[in-house]
């Protein structure tokens, strides 16, 4: 691959922002975009070693914010507050919370926890009935990402996110309805939104089209990406989350062995930020999956660091 344009000076912020939306405009001002990574909890103690490492070395290419995953039915809370307390001291950081399962009053609780933990946004997230409680959904207070966004903005001053779906969520009958549903959170508060994986630039293309004529337009979307080092581990993330790879890809994948794939699936992953970028996306925001490589590798190759 040809060496990128450098599109971002990852030096130029030394101190943190203080939401997405001012990392954005700051960006945006210089003619810039931002990068960002997302982590999850670990489960185990090599788990966590491994986190923090990732963690140092993806500081080292200063990243506008970091976002931390919270497991839907509050799982893991408990380790998502102490994670991203600890992140928060040294970069913006996206607490991400679910309401699938949850009451109101529990979860005005973990608003407070996360504002005390210091985040600067939080990502109002429905989540998924887990499967040993199919039921949680319809037993919780809170039945929707909406309802988290409103309660969110009615009990803080925090910045709230949301979740956006460029294959169309799995359960939505279409990109139109997503995009009304989207324009609905940002009437309740959200100030940008982040997009589930995808593998194609015309997917966020129609996305952006379907919340202009939604008048959800003018709400930054900023392009969730998963880098392709691990072909089987993402087309499993893929069929989770109802994306579509695409066909050409999944055949030269699957013909490949494991190196000659890697090399397959990031030169795919680099070319499809760059398509984004040229496309006017606001930022990159890269699903880190707790290793640092690849998510370097995939911004040095979309030009957002050295
Ligand atoms: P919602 O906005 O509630 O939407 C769910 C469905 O209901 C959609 O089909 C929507 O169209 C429909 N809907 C919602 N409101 C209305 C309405 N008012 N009228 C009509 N239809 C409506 N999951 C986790 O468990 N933990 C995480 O940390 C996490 N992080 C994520 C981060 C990102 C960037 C993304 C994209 C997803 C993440 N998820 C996470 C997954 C997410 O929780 C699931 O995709 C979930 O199924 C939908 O979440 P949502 O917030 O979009 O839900």
């Amino acid at each position: 691959m040809p060496e990128p344009t450098l599109l971002r000076d990852q030096d130029r912020f030394d101190s943190k922002h203080e939401s997405v939306t001012d990392a954005l405009v700051a960006r945006a001002l210089v003619d810039e975009i931002t990068l960002s990574f997302e982590f999850f909890p670990p489960k185990d103690e090599a788990a966590e070693a491994r986190l923090w490492s990732a963690f140092a070395a993806l500081q080292e290419v200063n990243p506008d914010f970091v976002s931390v995953t919270y497991g839907a039915g509050g799982s893991n809370r408990d380790t998502s507050l102490a994670i991203v307390e600890r992140m928060a001291q040294e970069v913006l950081t996206i607490g991400h919370l679910t309401c699938v399962g949850s009451t109101i009053e529990g979860s005005i609780q973990i608003i407070r926890a996360f504002e005390n933990a210091g985040v600067g946004s939080i990502l109002a997230l429905r989540g998924d009935s887990p499967k040993d409680q199919p039921d949680a959904l319809a037993k919780g207070e809170i039945k929707s990402a909406l309802e988290l966004v409103d309660l969110i903005s009615h009990h803080t001053e925090l910045e709230v996110g949301v979740a956006a779906f460029p294959e169309v969520h799995p359960e939505s009958p279409d990109l139109a309805h997503d995009a009304k549903v989207l324009a609905l959170k940002e009437q309740a508060g959200a100030s940008y939104a982040i997009t589930q994986l995808f593998f194609t630039v015309g997917a966020y293309l129609d996305l952006l089209e379907a919340n202009e004529e939604a008048g959800a337009g003018f709400l930054p979307i900023i392009p969730g990406l998963m880098p392709i080092a691990n072909a089987k581990q993402v087309i499993r993330m893929a069929e989770m989350s109802g994306a579509a790879i695409p066909q050409e890809l999944l055949h030269q994948l699957a013909e490949a062995n494991d190196v000659e794939a890697r090399k397959i699936g990031m030169d795919y992953s680099i070319q499809l930020a760059r398509d984004l970028v040229d496309a006017g996306a606001p930022g990159l925001h890269i699903f880190s999956l707790n290793h640092h490589e690849a998510a370097i590798e995939l911004a040095r190759g979309a030009g957002l660091c050295r």
